[in-house]
């Protein structure tokens, strides 16, 4: 067994791990709604980078449903949430860009344009 040997290292291995769990539940969560590699669910955007992607939700209503089920600013205990959820109907896959462009219509002013 191995035994940390201060407490600076029994926090880092803790936090390896929070780390990689949050990755793979990232990837499970995201692969699901995008029906295979993560990709940014705009159409005519080449975004397929993990770190670039968020879940969104599609009628923008994400305010309301974080603070109803407690979950912060989203992220990880969102992506926690759905799967705990069955993956409810609502959601997709959006790159940062696109997802900050919706922010203002209800689209990627992009979205059908190689972006
Ligand atoms: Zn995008
Ligand atoms: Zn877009």
């Amino acid at each position: 067994m191995k035994v940390a040997r201060s407490e600076g290292e029994a926090v880092s291995v803790f936090t390896e791990r929070a780390r990689k769990y949050t990755a793979k539940l990232r990837l499970e969560v995201f692969s699901h709604y995008c029906g295979g590699e993560p990709h940014c669910q705009c159409e005519g955007c080449k975004t397929t980078y993990i770190g670039f992607l968020q879940l969104d939700h599609v009628n923008g209503d994400g305010a309301a449903h974080r603070k109803e089920n407690k979950l912060g600013t989203g992220g990880a205990r969102l992506w926690a949430w759905v799967k705990a959820n069955g993956y409810p109907e609502g959601f997709q896959v959006l790159c940062r860009n696109c997802n900050g462009a919706k922010f203002t219509g209800t689209q990627c002013p992009l979205h059908g344009q190689d972006h």
